[in-house]
C-alpha cells in the first residue's frame, strides 16, 4: 500500500507529479491512500517512488476536470481523480463522454458544486474597509463550501488591483497588498472588524437597483440564499424593500406621465446661434433651443451645473427621467451611484463641473413611464453647440467622458468603450482647450448589468478610472 500525503487541500502540483509517478510506476488506484497533511506534519509519512520513466498524456479536458474537483470538499476526490487517470492511462481515452459511469458522474457533480461556490464567492464576497494607523485596506469573511480561496484570488486581483485586501476563510486566507499575492492559514470572523462604511453604499446600492414591480421573492431567494445574507451589509434593506414593494409599484402605477407638448411650426424655426458667450448667457439662451426635435417632448433642458474652473468635467449621456423633471444632471439612481463611486475614487461632486452631451431628454412613452432612449448622433452633434460652450468656459484639464455617447460627442467619433476605457487619450487637436479625455463606462450601465459578480468587478472598475481621473489631475497640478 502506497501512502501519499499532499502539503494542503489544493496542492495540484504535489498531486499531479505523485500521480505520474504512481502511474509510472503501476500503482493501481486501490492499492494508495491519499491524504493531506497536517499544518504541523508538513514531513508525514510519504511513500517515496521512483521518477517517471513514462510521459502521462491526458486529455485537455480531465486535466481541466480534475483542476476543478481538487477544490472539493470531499475527502475522497484525490482517489478519485488518480482512478479516472489511471483509467485513462489504461487505455479508457474517451472516459469522460461515458457520463453514466460512476466516477465521471462523481466527478462532474464534484466539480458544479465547486463552480457554484466560485460564483457565489465572487457574488457575495464583501469586503469592509479598516483604518490602522492613517492606513487603509479591505478586510473581507467569506465561508466557501469548497477549498476555492487559491483559484478565485486572482479574480479579486484582476477586479481590486487599486486596493490592498485581504480575504479571510476558515481553512485559507488570501492577502493583496497591491503588488504581491500571499496566502497565509484560516481564520475566524472575528478577524474582521465591525465597523463599516461601505455598509452604507452597499444599502444605497441595493435599493437602487431593486425594482419593486419585479420583485419574485422565490428567484431573489434562489440567487441570493439567506445564508449569505449575514456576509452581505445590503441584506439588511432586504425586509423594508419586500414589504413596501407593493406600495412603490402602486405608487408608480399613479404617477401621472407628463404628456408631450405639441411642435409648433414656429418651434421648429431654428434660433440665432450665440457666440462663445459666458455659461450664465449660454444656459439661458439654451432654454430655447430649437437645434433638434428633442425639445418638443422634454419637460425643461437640463444643463451642466459645478464650478466654471472646475479640473474636472463629467460629461454624461442625455437627462434622464428625474433629470428631466428636476432640471439638474445627474440626480437619479445613476447619478447617486456616481456620487458614491466619486466620493470612492476620492473626488468631490462640488468641486466638479458635470453635464451631458444631450440636454434633453429623449424617451419613448409606454403607459404611464417613460422609457429612455439613447440620442442619436444627428442630436449629439446638433447639442455639441452647448458642450462646446462649456468645455470652452470650464476648461477642464481631465474631461471624462461617461459612455458612448459622450465619447462621440467630444471625439467626434463613435468609441469602443470597454476597450478604450481608463486611459488617457489626447482631444483631438483642433478642440480648445486641450486636456485630456478619459474614457469609461455611463453609472447606469452599472445598473443594468444582471449578476452580483460583474456588478462588483464593473463598479470596480469604474472607481478605478476615476481614481485615474484624479491622479491626472493631481499629476498636471504638481507639474505646474
Ligand atoms: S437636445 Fe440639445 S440641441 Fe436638441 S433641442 Fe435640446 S438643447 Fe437643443
Amino acid at each position: 500500500m502506497a501512502g501519499i500525503v499532499l502539503e494542503h487541500e489544493v496542492d495540484w502540483k504535489g498531486f499531479r507529479t505523485a500521480a505520474r509517478a504512481l502511474v509510472s510506476a503501476e500503482i493501481p488506484p486501490a492499492d494508495i491512500v491519499w491524504s493531506v497533511c497536517a499544518e504541523d506534519d508538513l514531513f508525514g509519512a510519504v511513500t517515496s517512488l521512483p521518477p517517471p520513466t513514462l510521459e502521462l498524456r491526458l486529455p485537455r479536458a480531465l486535466v481541466t476536470l480534475a483542476e476543478t474537483v481538487i477544490q472539493a470538499h470531499a475527502p475522497a476526490r484525490f482517489a478519485l481523480l488518480y482512478r479516472l487517470i489511471w483509467r485513462t492511462a489504461q487505455g479508457e481515452r474517451y472516459l469522460l463522454e461515458q457520463i453514466t459511469d460512476p466516477d465521471v458522474d462523481r466527478a462532474r457533480r464534484l466539480a458544479q458544486s465547486v463552480r457554484r461556490d466560485t460564483h457565489k464567492m465572487r457574488a457575495f464576497l464583501r469586503f469592509r474597509e479598516v483604518t490602522t494607523d492613517g492606513a487603509t485596506s479591505h478586510v473581507a469573511w467569506f465561508e466557501p463550501q469548497h477549498y476555492i480561496v487559491e483559484a478565485n484570488a486572482d479574480f479579486f486581483v484582476r477586479c481590486f488591483a487599486g486596493m490592498t485586501w485581504s480575504i479571510l476563510t476558515p481553512y485559507r486566507s488570501a492577502h493583496w497588498d497591491g503588488t504581491a499575492l500571499s496566502f497565509t492559514a484560516g481564520a475566524s470572523p472575528k478577524d474582521v472588524p465591525d465597523d463599516d462604511h461601505l455598509a452604507e453604499y452597499w444599502q444605497v446600492y441595493f435599493s437602487a437597483i431593486f425594482n419593486p414591480a419585479r420583485l419574485k421573492i422565490g428567484a431573489m431567494l434562489s440567487e441570493m440564499p439567506r445564508k449569505y445574507w449575514k456576509n452581505l451589509p445590503e441584506a439588511a434593506a432586504i425586509p423594508e424593500l419586500i414589504a413596501s414593494a407593493a406600495a412603490r409599484t402602486q405608487a408608480m402605477i399613479d404617477t401621472p406621465t407628463l404628456s408631450p407638448p405639441r411642435p409648433t411650426k414656429r418651434s421648429h424655426r431654428p434660433l440665432p446661434l450665440p457666440d462663445q458667450s459666458s455659461l450664465a448667457e449660454a444656459r439661458a439662451e439654451a432654454t430655447q433651443c430649437r437645434r433638434c426635435p428633442l425639445w418638443a417632448s422634454a419637460t425643461q433642458i437640463v444643463f451642466g451645473e459645478g464650478p466654471t474652473d472646475a479640473a474636472i468635467m463629467l460629461i454624461g449621456e442625455q437627462a434622464g427621467d428625474q433629470e428631466d423633471l428636476a432640471g439638474r444632471p445627474f440626480i437619479g439612481p445613476a447619478g447617486q451611484l456616481l456620487d458614491r463611486a466619486l466620493q470612492e475614487a476620492g473626488l468631490d461632486r462640488r468641486q466638479l463641473y458635470v453635464t451631458n452631451a444631450v440636454k434633453h431628454f429623449k424617451f419613448t412613452p409606454r403607459g404611464k413611464r417613460r422609457l429612455h432612449q439613447s440620442p442619436d448622433a444627428s442630436e449629439i452633434a446638433a447639442c455639441r453647440w452647448w458642450l462646446d460652450i462649456e468645455r470652452a468656459n470650464v476648461a477642464p484639464a481631465v474631461t471624462v467622458l461617461l459612455g458612448g455617447s459622450a465619447g462621440r460627442a467630444v471625439l467626434g467619433r463613435p468609441v469602443a468603450v470597454l476597450r478604450e476605457r481608463g486611459r488617457p487619450m489626447p482631444l483631438p487637436t483642433e478642440q480648445r482647450p486641450q486636456g485630456v479625455a478619459l474614457l469609461t463606462v455611463h453609472p447606469s450601465f452599472l445598473l443594468r448589468l444582471p449578476d452580483e459578480s460583474a456588478k462588483i468587478r464593473e463598479y470596480a472598475a469604474f472607481v478605478a478610472d476615476l481614481r485615474t481621473a484624479a491622479t491626472l489631475v493631481n499629476n498636471r497640478s504638481a507639474a505646474t
